[in-house]
């Protein structure tokens, strides 16, 4: 889909003209293609800074040399920026913040990443501490904003005691081009989900069964394909009407297709029916979903009720079937698409960011029930993506739309698929109970 400012800002000679114009030049961003690597970071430079030296910065250190970065210079690039400031003991210890990153910022290169480490400011008594802690979120989120337009994003993880030993494979994404689109988030990560041995960090799903629902198309197919990348066998899910589209993208992820709607009666079973027949599942992303806009005033009961029926009590009838009848595997993974409209509510949308704020409810339930058996729970919440829904909105609403962000630009699905496929992978154990946005650091409910 065409992206009217982004040609432009590409074009050398019309560049000149767009910026006489004063128009905004998005930065093109820097995606990945392809599964995990080994060593991600090879050739790439990072700076890092800490306040004190804790295990949660040890462990960062240490992930970013597995991964085959390299020190920045003191005065050259830095294409990546590791900051830990969980060693901090007052308020006094913010300074060491710009001090870091006053020198830096100029010599971050397009499309850099940041991350920022601290604390939980709950897990100290001290209130003076507990400020200071949250106001490094403050920081990152202001960071973001700042060198969103050079293609770079800046974000954090609250790292609980106790679960630094998990920071690897988010410390992988967020400092990777797989997180292109995923900025200025706060992330927690914890020892609740009952840790599994084995990490793999290449072929990460290799093996595990995953059903996608609303496959055939948008966000559904784009994930399908990302997680036949790691070695996922797929189920592919959509309605009847869209057979021959969900045929095509199971045939190029090498799964197989199941024709449901999820809101039928019977839908629960025949998934449970199907999954049962392959051993189970390890991984169910409900991203299936429909947008029938209408303000509450002019809304039909029956817009009302599809909303509700396919975007929310699907997932919770399937999962209930899924989960009690034991179909969903020990260290198993639940994700559930919503949006930022679910985050912020939208006008028009008071059913989908009622259904899409539910899902957010129903993970975080969900995590802490599912923790001893080791399976995470968590939403994806997208902003503006070039999908086949989006050209529903008129041109100039959708322009307009595509800048409302830190990178003045929309995501793709493969933005989406990225963070999808990470938060189901084995080293995604720390992260659970969460909504992460993947909108580029959008205005709406930021
Ligand atoms: P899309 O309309 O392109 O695809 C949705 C898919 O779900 C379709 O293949 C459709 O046939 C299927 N589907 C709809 N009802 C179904 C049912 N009852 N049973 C089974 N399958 C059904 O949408 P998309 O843009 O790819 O969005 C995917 C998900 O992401 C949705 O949940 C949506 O709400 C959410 N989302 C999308 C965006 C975006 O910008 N595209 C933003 C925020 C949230």
């Amino acid at each position: 889909m065409s992206d009217l400012l982004s040609a432009l800002s590409r074009n050398p000679l019309l560049r000149p003209l767009a910026k006489r114009a004063g128009l905004p030049a998005p930065q093109r961003l820097s995606r990945s293609e392809g599964p995990y690597e080994e060593r991600p970071f090879a050739g790439r430079h990072v700076a890092c800074g800490a306040i004190n030296a804790t295990a949660a910065g040890d462990a960062a250190q240490a992930a970013l040399h597995a991964a085959g970065a390299s020190l920045a210079d003191e005065h050259g690039p830095a294409d990546l920026a590791l900051f830990d400031a969980s060693g901090m003991t007052a308020v006094s210890d913010l300074k060491a913040l710009y001090e870091f990153f006053h020198p830096l910022v100029p010599r971050l290169s397009a499309n850099a990443r940041v991350l920022v480490l601290t604390a939980p400011p709950e897990e100290t008594e001290d209130s003076g501490l507990a400020a200071a802690r949250r106001a490094v979120e403050g920081f990152t989120r202001s960071l973001a904003k700042e060198i969103g337009k050079r293609g770079a994003t800046a974000n954090l993880a609250y790292v609980e005691g106790g679960a630094e030993n998990r920071i690897d494979g988010l410390l992988r994404f967020l400092l990777s081009p797989r997180s292109a689109y995923v900025d200025g988030q706060p992330f927690r990560v914890s020892a609740r989900a009952r840790l599994n041995g084995s990490m793999p960090l290449t072929a990460t799903l290799q093996g595990k069964r995953v059903l996608v629902t609303g496959a055939a198309q948008g966000l559904g197919a784009a994930i399908a394909r990302r997680m036949a990348e790691e070695g996922a066998r797929l189920v592919c899910l959509d309605i009847a009407a869209s057979r021959q589209s969900l045929q095509d993208v199971a045939d190029a992820s090498g799964g197989e297709i199941l024709l449901a709607d999820v809101s039928a009666a019977d839908a629960p079973q025949r998934i449970a029916g199907r999954l049962a027949a392959l051993g189970g599942v390890d991984v169910i992303v409900h991203n299936a979903g429909v947008l029938r806009d209408k303000t509450l005033a002019k809304m039909d009961e029956r817009l009302w009720d599809l909303s509700l029926a396919v975007n929310l009590e699907a997932i919770v009838r399937i999962d209930r079937e899924l989960i009690e009848g034991g179909l969903l595997h020990d260290h198993g993974r639940l994700i559930c698409l919503s949006s930022i409209s679910g985050v912020a509510g939208n006008v028009g949308q008071t059913n989908y960011s009622a259904t899409k704020a539910g899902v957010i409810g129903y993970v975080a339930s969900r995590a802490r029930q599912l923790a001893p058996r080791g399976i995470t729970a968590n939403a994806v919440a997208p902003g503006l993506i070039e999908t086949p829904m989006m050209m529903s909105m008129p041109f100039v609403f959708r322009e307009i739309s595509r800048r409302m962000n830190s990178l003045s630009q929309s995501g793709v699905p493969r933005d989406v698929a990225e963070l999808v496929t990470f938060l189901a992978t084995p080293g995604a154990s720390g992260v659970s109970g969460q909504t992460i946005r993947v909108c580029g650091q959008n205005l709406i409910g930021a």
